[in-house]
């Protein structure tokens, strides 16, 4: 049976809940116990994937093609387990599997209430690994105080309640502000924070105080005088210059000694510290590497956290920095700023604007020999290049950017035509596709059989396959022999693209072959220009 840490945040959003969170997991999961994470978010959304990445920042897709927030991304790379839908729930989510129940009549004719239909689905929700694992961290996105969460907190109370003190507890997660002026951090905010929480009967056991300053004695002490928290369960979590560096900062700090003692729980050994002292080499790469990305969102680095983090792994594991730098394809000039770049890359995305700046910027990876790794909508652009540069098809263009084009070399399957609902029907999740002996995915892959996560609704049209191929651009991963999955160029040194998220599956100790490649083949590159 399963014992469970809430994590709530207080203050302000973006606090990094996910990856405090995920860091706890981390240390518990380095003590031998096993560990999953569940995300609850507050909005009315069954799920992210019909927001803008503005809104929402990246979109995270799980192996059996849930559409996720992003912090269920911490939680894989932290934790390195496979999330699934069964890890991220909305109160839409919620709701909705309610209302189908009270539309089949399975209430029996109860009034169908917040309290305690929505919060049993909840309490059921919280549980979904309680048989497979020794604790599950479940965090509740949004601000303690927030109309919208209050269901969830009513939910952990009752867990709390049901299951006793010693099996489910609360960490919540603060802002402690810097007043420049008086040089003073305040915990007023916090105190505010946590008296909302008590109000609705949950009593936090650990603070986890995000803050500018070191947190004196004093700030601890009143903290813990004020909020009815031990003071070493007052936690500084200052920036950091690594994500990966937060749970050795909570391990210098007890975190996990005292999670363990809060929970009643006896760990079978004690932490590997073997893996917090990888990161300290991320610190002291020796070599640098220039990665543009060219996308819509420049100005929003959330949009592309699986990328940057995937690129970061890679880099490491070559003893490289990677330097990022944002393009944006739809008001840059493109070839302008991609003068510097070692390498390039093209991530997913929707929706017309930006197109041609991306197509410009394939037209000088190729042509200048640049290494570069398209992913879904980058791949799209690779073969609208191909085919209007290479092919002559000067119309061709993916019906999701021009629905009259002459040349749909990307264009909607038959099942996607009759699509009415938006949300969660796109091709989600983790599909096969089998390799071409020979082929550079082939050999970066290391395998005749793959299995990537997919989020789109557009394909290159397969009819077109064999006029691109004598173009050059080769089909060297399909779908059951029907969908091409992967594109590469024999006569480029680098020149790769995936119909799928290769992000997703990077791990900090594992990083995916397909940016591995691009970072090695960039070195190779920026070595060239000497
Ligand atoms: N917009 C494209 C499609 O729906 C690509 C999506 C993506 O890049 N994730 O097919």
């Amino acid at each position: 049976m399963s014992k469970f840490i809430i994590i709530t945040g207080g203050v302000v959003s973006s606090l990094g809940k996910g990856i405090s969170g995920a860091s706890i997991g981390k240390l518990l999961q380095l003590h031998g116990l096993k560990v999953n994470m569940i995300k609850c978010d507050p909005y009315i959304n069954v799920d992210p994937g019909t927001m803008s990445p503005y809104q929402h920042g990246e979109v995270f897709v799980t192996v059996d093609g849930a559409e996720a927030d992003l912090d269920l991304g911490y939680y894989e790379r932290f934790l390195d387990v496979n999330m699934t839908k069964a890890n991220t729930n909305t109160a839409g989510s919620i709701y909705q599997t309610v209302i189908d129940k009270e539309r089949r009549g399975e209430y029996l004719g109860a009034t169908v209430q917040v309290i305690p239909h929505i919060t049993n689905e909840i309490k059921k929700r919280f549980c979904a690994f309680e048989k497979e694992c020794d604790v599950s961290i479940i965090e509740i996105g949004g601000t303690v105080g927030d109309i919208e969460s209050l269901p969830f907190l009513e939910a952990a109370r009752q867990l709390r309640l049901e299951r006793g003190a010693k099996n489910v507890i609360c960490i919540h997660v603060t802002l402690l502000p810097y007043i420049a002026v008086a040089q003073e951090l305040k915990t007023k905010p916090s105190q505010h924070s946590v008296n909302k929480l008590r109000e609705v009967g949950i009593e936090p056991s650990m603070l986890i105080c995000r803050t500018e300053k070191p947190l004196s004695e004093g700030i601890k002490n009143k903290l813990s005088l004020f909020c009815n928290v031990p003071a070493q369960a007052v936690i500084e979590c200052a920036d950091a210059k690594s994500i990966y560096e937060v749970p050795r900062n909570f391990y210098n700090q007890k975190v996990d000694e005292q999670v363990l003692e809060f929970l009643g729980i006896t760990p079978t050994q004690p932490i590997n510290e073997n893996w917090f002292k990888f990161f300290d080499k991320a610190l002291t790469l020796s070599q640098k590497v220039k990665i543009a990305i060219a996308g819509k969102y420049s100005e929003l680095q959330d949009a592309y956290k699986s990328v940057n983090e995937a690129l970061r792994h890679a880099g490491m594991n070559n003893d490289a920095k990677v330097e990022i730098t944002y393009i944006n394809t739809e008001k840059d000039d493109v070839v302008a700023k991609l003068k510097e770049a070692d390498g390039i890359l093209i991530p997913g995305g929707f929706g017309t604007r930006g197109i041609e700046g991306k197509i410009n910027t394939i037209r000088y990876a190729r042509e200048n020999k640049v290494p570069f790794l398209g992913i879904c909508v980058g791949m799209q652009c690779a073969v609208i290049e191909a085919a209007r540069n290479l092919c002559g098809l000067t119309d061709a263009n993916s019906t999701e950017f021009d629905d009259q084009t002459k040349d749909p070399v990307v264009d909607l399957t038959p099942q996607q035509q009759n699509v009415e609902y938006k949300g969660g029907t796109m091709r989600l999740g983790h599909y096969t596709a089998d390799l071409a002996k020979g082929s550079l995915a082939h050999k970066l892959y290391g395998k005749d059989q793959i299995l990537e996560r997919h989020r789109h609704r557009y394909e290159f049209n397969p009819k077109y396959v064999p006029l691109l191929e004598k173009a050059g651009l080769k089909v060297s991963g399909w779908h059951e022999g029907v969908l091409p999955e992967i594109v590469e160029r024999e006569d480029h040194p680098y020149f790769i693209a995936g119909q799928f998220h290769p992000e997703f599956g990077s791990r900090p100790l594992r990083p995916h072959p397909l940016f591995d490649g691009l970072i090695k083949a960039s070195l190779k590159n920026k070595a060239s220009k000497k």
